[in-house]
């Protein structure tokens, strides 16, 4: 057949595929790594493939897998298979491996002792199941936090490895050298209430294969062909699963991106990409390199970052023809704090919109959850649409909703509903058989709930201990409204979250996303401190954030975390806060050294490629973290751009709009290297209400808001223990109390 007479009867997107593509497309026989950069059509790649074996019935749908990374990838490219070549694709296996799982789970779980209805666990029932263990064991929950068993019990789970199946010698010294009895604990207290974590759904299914022959057999016929995209973040299990279950057609593609792993923090492991032809037998690579996503100086500038990267395998990248072109350079500003990369991150987007651009081909990628906050308030304040992806928006957050409830309770005695979601939040042994006589009395005398509550207190209607509790909360609110005129509203804030001991209760969460809450709540106080002038104005500003919420659809701006944009493209990029700490991220840096480093430049660098036309990249010198204003430095991965694919913004001042008695300046100086040239601090630290300057030794006399006066018993760092004269020995934070 010629050439011309194949292109006649071969479909558009086949036609329309590089000879790389093409061939990585065709060759359906065998294992097959499609290794390459981002943006060079891996995952364009794997759908062409399934809808040419489909089309060309080398299978029926129900014998093919395609492996994706989120249900909502599964779900797109489904949609992009039915665009190809119509319901033919209909039973084709979509999903994460998550989903496969369980979908394999249900039908045998008889054979691994468990009902076909199991549930599925989260985090917070595992801590809790977890932590009931060791406290059976004989463990302190203080000294040994269920959280450390439980990530050394899930990455264990990433390796593929059952209680049964853990050597003497993986075992550490943690939980006084428990954790394996602990991992079998748990394990049986699952299957005794039918339940499976998420770790469990591979785990088993690995269990049930290798244990179950002819179960084994009847899933290795049925998958003539599997597909996986983003293989360079499956972790060992995956890998021993996809394995076993290609192990009779052996019909394997792989799609990846050593550069783009991100996930070891959660147990993915970039060797199974490295390793990828070693271990299927007989594997071919094919390597794309023409990029259909990004400009020039787009590659160029990700090339660069990353080529500081050494455990990589090294690849080219160059755009797709010549006519895409360098297009702009990469820009790179420094900015003043938060606010003012806000401001003008949302200035260009304007200006963009302004010129024809749609609001959803735009992306703002933040490194951090708080980072979204500032960006919020602005899009709010400036009408512009916005999805935030992976997570709620911030004042949709249970801990924000929590502390607004707290404070519309201090500005409006008669929110009723605010004092329902509170009165126990932190546990207060205040349970609903309290909160029932409080609500019937106030229905009674026509009150609000928290002058119910007042009342109540005088009678002997509640036992001592909730009654004395309760009188304790009603003081506590009547003492917060008297401060509303008199001290500015963040300090009244940082006040209700501490005294009222909500933010204490995330603090000593061990739950993986409590220190993100803290973060959050520790926002809320830096972003009232910025502008309003009164509690009330900021309440009214937030319920109209909140009604900013129309429909999903319609044209929006996305804002997401770097991990979240994985996969997907946009024609303009705003890369915000990259500055050390940030990213590269303190804790992944503190934690895991060089080679987390270079995990956060794949992060950076997935951030870049996401773009088609347009970077942005911005950091602040000054920032407000954990409600701390600190000065920081631009991110390494600044300074490792390339200096030809990038323009950095010093015309209009590395400030944008700034004035020059503000603190922290930025220069450009020779030889590449940004210099912070000023590190005074004239903010205030918002978080400290009363400020203690310097040390306060132990012996001091002190003065508490709450508390009084007071004696320094103890004192170790900024933890005080302090014998107050009226309200007994309590344990204080040094920024509490003043120095009398
Ligand atoms: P990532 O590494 O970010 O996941 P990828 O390698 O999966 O990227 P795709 O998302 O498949 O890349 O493709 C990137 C872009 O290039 C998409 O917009 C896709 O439609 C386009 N593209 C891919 N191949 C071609 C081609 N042969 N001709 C034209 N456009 C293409
Ligand atoms: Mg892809």
């Amino acid at each position: 057949m010629t050439q011309e007479n194949t292109a006649a009867i071969e479909p558009s997107w086949l036609t329309s595929l590089n000879p790389e593509q093409y061939e990585a497309v065709k060759t359906t026989d065998g294992a097959l790594l499609v290794l390459s950069g981002a943006g060079t059509g891996k995952t364009s790649v794997l759908v062409a493939r399934m809808a040419y074996i489909l089309s060309s019935e080398l299978a029926r749908p129900w014998n093919c897998m395609a492996v994706t990374f989120t249900n909502r990838a599964a779900k797109e490219m489904g949609e992009r298979l039915e665009a190809m070549i119509g319901s033919a694709a209909d039973d084709v296996w979509f999903g994460t491996f998550h989903k496969i799982c369980v979908k394999i789970l249900r039908r045998h779980a008889g054979l691994l002792g468990f009902e076909s209805n199991f549930t599925i666990i989260d985090t917070d029932d595992q801590l809790r199941l977890i932590k009931r263990i060791m406290i059976e064991e004989g463990l302190d929950a203080k000294e040994h936090p269920a959280q450390g068993a439980h990530s050394i019990i899930e990455r264990w789970k990433d390796k593929g490895l059952a209680p049964d199946k853990v050597s003497f010698s993986q075992v550490s010294e943690y939980a006084a050298g428990k954790t394996l009895t602990i991992y079998k604990k748990y394990q049986d207290r699952l299957r005794s209430i039918n339940a499976m974590d998420f770790g469990d759904l591979l785990l088993h299914c690995l269990t049930l294969f290798t244990k179950n022959q002819e179960v084994l057999a009847k899933y290795q016929n049925q998958f003539r062909y599997i597909l996986v995209d983003e293989y360079q973040d499956t972790n060992v299990s995956q890998y021993l699963w996809l394995r076993l279950l290609a192990g009779k057609h052996k019909n394997i593609c792989c799609v990846g991106d050593d550069d783009q792993s991100i996930y070891s923090w959660r147990g993915a492991e970039i060797e199974n990409i490295l390793r990828f032809e070693k271990d299927f037998a007989g594997a071919k690579t094919i390597r794309l390199e023409r990029n259909y996503r990004s400009t020039g100086h787009i590659l160029g500038a990700a090339s660069g970052l990353i080529s500081h990267n050494n455990e990589r395998l090294g690849k080219t990248l160059r755009v797709a023809s010549a006519d895409v072109g360098d297009g702009e350079p990469v820009q790179v500003r420094g900015l003043y704090d938060a606010k003012e990369e806000a401001r003008t991150v949302i200035n260009e987007i304007e200006n963009l919109y302004r010129t024809g651009s749609s609001l959803s081909q735009i992306a703002i990628l933040v490194r951090a959850g708080f980072q979204m906050r500032e960006f919020e308030e602005k899009l709010v304040s400036e009408s512009v649409s916005y999805r935030v992806i992976g997570g709620p928006r911030f004042y949709e957050r249970m801990e924000i909703r929590d502390a607004m409830a707290y404070l519309r309770l201090v500005v409006q005695s008669s929110d009723d509903l605010a004092f329902e979601r509170i009165i126990n939040k932190p546990k207060r042994g205040l349970g609903d058989a309290t909160v029932s006589k409080v609500r019937e009395l106030a229905g009674k005398l026509g009150f609000s709930m928290l002058m119910a509550a007042e009342r109540i207190v005088e009678t002997d209607e509640l036992k001592p201990k909730p009654r004395n509790t309760l009188r304790g909360f009603v003081e506590d609110f009547s003492r917060w409204k008297a401060y509303l005129d008199d001290i500015p509203s963040s300090e009244l804030v940082a006040m209700v979250l501490e005294e009222s001991g909500y933010l204490d209760m995330w603090r000593k969460d061990k739950a993986p996303d409590a220190a993100g809450r803290v973060e959050n709540l520790k926002e809320l106080v830096s972003s009232i401190e910025e502008k309003f002038e009164s509690l009330p104005e900021f309440l009214e500003h937030v319920s109209l954030v909140m009604e900013n919420d129309e429909s999903p659809d319609g044209d929006k701006i996305t804002l997401m975390t770097l991990h979240a944009a994985k996969g997907l493209e946009f024609d303009a990029v705003f890369l915000t806060g990259w500055e050390e700490g940030l990213i590269p991220h303190n804790k992944a840096v503190e934690e895991n050294g060089t080679k987390a480093i270079e995990e956060e430049r794949r992060l950076a660098h997935v951030g870049i490629t996401r773009a088609r036309k347009r970077v942005f990249i911005s950091f602040a010198a000054n920032r407000c973290i954990f409600g701390n204003w600190q000065n920081s430095l631009p991110s390494r991965f600044v300074e490792e751009l390339p200096s030809e694919h990038i323009n950095i913004n010093s015309a209009s001042g590395l400030y944008g709009s700034s004035t020059t008695e503000k603190s922290g300046t930025w220069s450009w100086s020779g030889g590449g290297k940004w210099k912070n040239t000023k590190t005074q601090q004239n903010k205030k630290d918002i978080w400290k209400i009363k400020t203690s300057k310097g040390e306060i030794p132990t012996g001091s006399r002190i003065f508490h808001q709450k508390f009084g006066y007071g004696k320094v018993m103890e004192a170790d760092g900024d933890k005080l223990e302090i014998a107050f004269e009226k309200a007994g020995r309590k344990k204080i934070k040094a920024s509490f109390v003043e120095k009398v």
